[in-house]
């Protein structure tokens, strides 16, 4: 179902108002997790105002330590659901199993499956029956075909609302914290009709490799980026040295729009 046969075209995938995988490039960026509502509102104000048109903001944080800050949880859901009333911003946020996602759907317009939780099945066919539309991100060691495949299960519930996003992968690398798999971009869009966005932050785990890395997803095809911007990132309760100052976000958005004129 999520091949470029089944199709014949690319799709686009609609969050509210905004197109995922048309002939714009759309970006979806806020900081790693909603911390406060003062945090999320700065944050989404100055996306908004520098071009993003979907806000992002972890509420149920999937970290490697159990002692990291783990997300406000509901209490972040409703945060983003006012920043979203107040910017006119749609949001997303990332759901880590069955109760995260019910709560999700109250209060987001978008969920997203992180890597560690690609191939969780189940949980793929519950967001699958919920038609709410998807961000799926590629798991920390998956091959293409099992990220296909991942993809597979939520349209076969009958969602076929799914973006794709490389966020790095896993190597013998350990200079950055994962390795941007650029290739993945033109060539998941041969193989399938999904929308493919990138995730440089994930990606790089440094500040300053993440407008390059943008720039070049852009001139390899991508959808669309998503992108962690933190009003103070060295007080970012997560991924903070990935993290953008608006600043210098907004100065990305200028270069990409450049770089998208001329692919
Ligand atoms: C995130 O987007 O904050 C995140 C945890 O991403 P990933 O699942 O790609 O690590
Ligand atoms: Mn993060």
């Amino acid at each position: 179902l999520v091949s470029r046969e089944s199709k014949g075209k690319h799709s686009m995938v609609r969050v509210k108002n905004v197109n995922i995988g048309g002939n714009d490039l759309t970006v979806i960026a806020g900081p790693c997790a909603v911390e406060s509502r003062e945090q999320l509102l700065a944050a989404a104000r100055r996306v908004r105002r520098s071009g993003a048109r979907v806000l992002r903001g972890g509420a149920f944080k999937p970290r490697t330590s159990p002692y990291s800050f783990q997300g406000l949880e509901e209490e972040g859901l409703k945060i983003l659901a006012e920043a979203s009333e107040e910017t006119g911003l749609v949001t997303v946020t990332e759901i880590i199993d069955e109760a995260s996602l019910e709560l999700a759907l109250k209060y987001v317009d978008m969920v997203q499956v992180g890597a560690r939780n690609m191939q969780n099945f189940q949980l793929l066919r519950q967001v699958g029956r919920s038609g709410k539309p998807v961000l799926l991100k590629r798991g920390l060691s998956s091959t293409i075909e099992e990220w296909l495949m991942a993809a597979e299960y939520i349209v076969s519930e009958g969602n076929e609302n799914v973006v794709l996003c490389e966020r790095g992968i896993r190597t013998f690398e350990s200079a950055t914290r994962n390795t941007l798999d650029l290739s993945a971009v033109p060539l998941v869009k041969g193989l399938s009709h999904l929308p493919v966005i990138v995730d440089p932050s994930h990606a790089t785990g440094m500040q300053r490799l993440v407008a390059p890395m943008a720039r070049a997803a852009v001139a390899a095809g991508a959808d669309g980026l998503i992108v962690e911007v933190h009003p103070d990132p060295c007080r970012a309760l997560c991924d903070g040295p990935q993290s953008l100052t608006p600043e210098d976000f907004d100065s990305l958005m200028s270069e990409i729009r450049t770089v998208a004129a001329a692919v």
